[in-house]
């Protein structure tokens, strides 16, 4: 059988046996409830601290502001809904932009059946919204802005500085879905002035099933799942622990390898952007060149239906995403295609390549060869 080529590392990634080995223990004989004061418990207590301690080296705040969610989408739901009705008395306001996460998208959605305002950005053909727009839609309302630092689709890294510049002026809140930047861009939420950011395990090299929030100092947040005491009574439910020494474990691998992968990314994906540009017409390529996520490359083929490319793809085993995993299976085109301009039928030929950490140039060779052959069918048919 052909070997398993895989190159879909925005959906999820396989976690690293180093990270895996680390879990193992907490999968069997350590047991013990963290909140229990037997050594069992305790001894699971303080694997939770360390990995917290590592977290907070690792994105530069205090490990009292790192509260460990379920993954990326809750902890979107956590910072947005907990900060939101937390502040609602001083206003109803807040500011997202059209190509965010679902998590961030029907978390608002949720908010205004509630009461909220919410103003969704445009954002321009590259994928970046501007910033005087960001700056006019404030108002004495606003409470909170929720922008992501890179896009999951078309990779796009936006300017959280001056971002966050426009935030502090206006004196509002400001959030940041960072699912796709763990890894790829350092975080540095002191120097950037984040008030909250949301990280999920899965997307570098961690387990499922396990992400956290950064939420800072002083800021009032409603917790959204009720129970027990566990997280400073900021997110109840007995820890995972398993999974919070493995982010924790993932998040120091990925500080560690972090020059090297870049590099490596981004010479496999140049590599493949020029020899699909070499060898097929008709190519859109989607996001900036430049400010973008060094593993993400997002093109559209003219005349080609992104879910039978995937398919094809599919029967030679190599993996890739066509629009967001989330709306795949849907026939709807992708909203981020659609907010940067992409008409729906090119939308619907759009195939997303993000690459890791375990990919070689033959393996980029092989897709591309298998692109050129199966896009010549499909268009002659
Ligand atoms: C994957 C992803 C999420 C959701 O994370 P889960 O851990 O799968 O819930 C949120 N935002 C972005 C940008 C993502 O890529």
């Amino acid at each position: 059988m052909e070997k398993l080529r895989y190159f879909d590392h925005a959906a999820t990634t396989r976690m690293d046996e180093e990270v895996y080995l680390s879990m193992l223990p907490y999968l069997s004989e350590n047991y013990g409830n963290p909140s229990s004061i037997y050594s069992l418990g305790k001894l699971n207590k303080e694997a939770i601290n360390v990995s917290r301690m590592k977290i907070a080296n690792s994105i530069n705040c205090k490990p009292e502001e790192i509260y460990f969610t379920s993954g990326g989408s809750e902890s979107d739901n956590l910072c947005v809904k907990g900060i939101a009705l937390a502040n609602r008395r001083r206003g109803n306001h807040i500011i997202t932009t059209k190509i965010e996460h679902h998590a961030i998208l029907n978390t608002c959605k949720f908010l205004e059946y509630l009461g909220f305002r919410i103003t969704y950005l445009n954002v321009d053909s590259k994928g970046f919204i501007n910033l005087k727009e960001l700056e006019r839609a404030i108002n004495r309302n606003t409470i909170l802005i929720s922008i992501m630092m890179a896009n999951n689709e078309i990779g796009t890294i936006q300017n959280m500085n001056e971002i966050s510049k426009i935030a502090k002026k206006y004196r509002v809140y400001l959030h940041s879905d960072c699912v796709q930047a763990i890894g790829n861009i350092k975080v540095d939420v002191r120097k950037l002035n984040l008030d909250a950011i949301s990280v999920s395990g899965h997307k570098f090299y961690g387990p499922k099933g396990i992400g956290f929030a950064y939420i800072r100092e002083g800021i009032p947040f409603m917790r959204i799942i009720d129970g027990g005491h566990q997280e400073k009574d900021k997110r109840a439910g007995t820890e995972n622990v398993a999974g919070i020494v493995g982010i924790g474990k993932a998040i120091e691998i990925a500080d560690k390898n972090f020059d090297k992968n870049i590099v490596k990314l981004t010479n496999l994906r140049n590599y493949y952007i020029a020899n699909l540009v070499n060898n097929i017409s008709d190519i859109k390529i989607n996001g900036d060149l430049e400010r973008r996520l060094p593993g993400n490359m997002n093109v559209c083929f003219r005349g080609v239906d992104g879910s039978i490319l995937i398919q094809e793809l599919d029967s030679r085993r190599i993996c890739a995403s066509s629009g967001s995993a989330c709306s795949a299976g849907f026939l709807n085109p992708s909203h981020v295609l659609l907010a940067i301009g992409v008409n729906e039928r090119l939308a619907r030929g759009s195939l997303r390549v993000t690459f890791g950490k375990d990919n070689e140039i033959e393996d980029v060779k092989y897709l591309v060869e298998s692109l050129i052959e199966i896009i010549k069918r499909i268009r002659k048919a």
